[in-house]
């Protein structure tokens, strides 16, 4: 199974906490928006993006396997 990041552009407020937990994955940008790098991770970043999911403070983040 593959990994697939989907976003909420109207719910991210840009507080960055997806790029503290999984800063490969996702980065904030000039607009406090955040910009997803990979929309497909390797495996070995799905527990960060687990995190960065969990702690999304308004919930734009979600993990789906494909
Ligand atoms: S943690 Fe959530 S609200 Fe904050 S930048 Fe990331 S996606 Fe946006």
């Amino acid at each position: 199974m593959a990994i697939r990041i989907e976003v909420d552009p109207d719910l991210c407020q840009g507080h960055g906490v997806c790029e503290s937990e999984a800063p490969e994955v996702f980065e904030v940008g000039k607009d406090h928006k955040v910009v997803v790098l990979d929309a497909s991770p390797p495996e070995d970043q799905r527990a960060a993006v687990e995190l960065a999911v969990k702690y999304c403070p308004t919930h734009a983040l979600r993990l789906t396997d494909t």
